[in-house]
């Protein structure tokens, strides 16, 4: 268990860290430039979430910090070294969750322990304890194509709190779920945040979902894609419903809102 402390400061040597990158999708449509300038350091423990219309370049900033994507110029550093897929240590949950449909809620969160040929029994154990931390006990030997959308998005959490990853990347985790179900899911993510103290970069087009989890909160406009600004998110943890009720979450949320707006490309809320 780490013991990275989620107000993190700016003396810890970032676990992420972003400089001057810029880049561009070559097309046979013409050129998108997607990201423009991106400077962000992100320390360890800490919550860093990236918000912004359709199109700002969230899931490329995300895919970039994940190895998945290449750039043009700039330095990008994931504890201190370029960028590479399949880092044990970098774990990243996407919107739509990969199941399969014909295996258990259980086999399913053990599925990338056996690919990788960990131990499987320890993994089990462990799975089962992290199916209840995120409310699916009752469904541990449910098969894929039985579960809600919801309860998949939860098996994939599980997934990911098994492997247990010092960086958590997570594009829009929660996309698929009504209202209701994505507040709790929500909720539930930032008080397991807490208690991980993992660090998280999270991308978001919901202003009121990044405020409640962030420690920081990155704004970004579109075409090109660049940073606004950085806001600091100093509400008290642990986070609850009632967060989003006080002033000061509320008015943090006002504040981003304006600066995107005043952007004018829409944000889809
Ligand atoms: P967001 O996640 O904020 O919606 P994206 O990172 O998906 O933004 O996209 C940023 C910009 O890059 C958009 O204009 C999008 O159309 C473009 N883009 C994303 N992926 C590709 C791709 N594979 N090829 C060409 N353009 C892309």
């Amino acid at each position: 268990m780490h013991t990275a402390h989620s107000q993190a400061t700016s003396t810890a040597l970032p676990v992420v860290s972003i400089s001057e990158l810029n880049k561009s999708y070559f097309t046979r449509r013409g050129d998108v430039e997607a990201l423009r300038s991106i400077e962000i350091s992100i320390h360890p423990g800490e919550f860093v979430s990236f918000v912004g219309p359709s199109g700002c370049g969230k899931s490329t900033l995300l895919k970039i910090i994940a190895g998945l994507e290449d750039y043009q110029s700039g330095k990008v550093e994931v504890f201190g070294d370029p960028p590479k897929p399949g880092r044990r240590d970098v774990g990243i949950m996407l919107q739509s969750p990969v199941l399969l449909p014909w295996r258990t809620v259980l086999s399913n969160v053990v599925l990338p322990v056996e690919i990788m040929r960990g131990d499987l029994r320890a993994a089990k154990e462990r799975a089962r304890e992290i199916i209840d931390l995120v409310g699916l006990s009752k469904f541990t030997d449910k098969y894929g194509w039985e579960l809600s959308g919801g309860m998949q998005q939860r098996v994939s959490l599980a997934r990911l709190l098994l492997l247990d990853p010092d960086i958590m990347l997570l594009d829009e985790p929660f996309s698929a779920l009504d209202e209701f179900n994505r507040e709790k899911l929500t909720l539930e993510l930032s008080s397991l945040h807490t208690r991980f103290q993992r660090t998280a970069v999270y991308v978001t087009h919901s202003i009121a979902e990044a405020v409640l989890l962030s420690d920081r909160v990155v704004v970004l406009k579109p075409h090109p894609g660049e940073v606004l600004e950085v806001v600091a998110i100093d509400l008290p943890r642990p986070r609850t419903a009632e967060t989003l009720q006080s002033v000061e979450a509320f008015e943090l949320v006002r504040r981003i809102r304006a600066m995107l707006f005043s952007h004018d490309e829409g944000i889809a809320q």
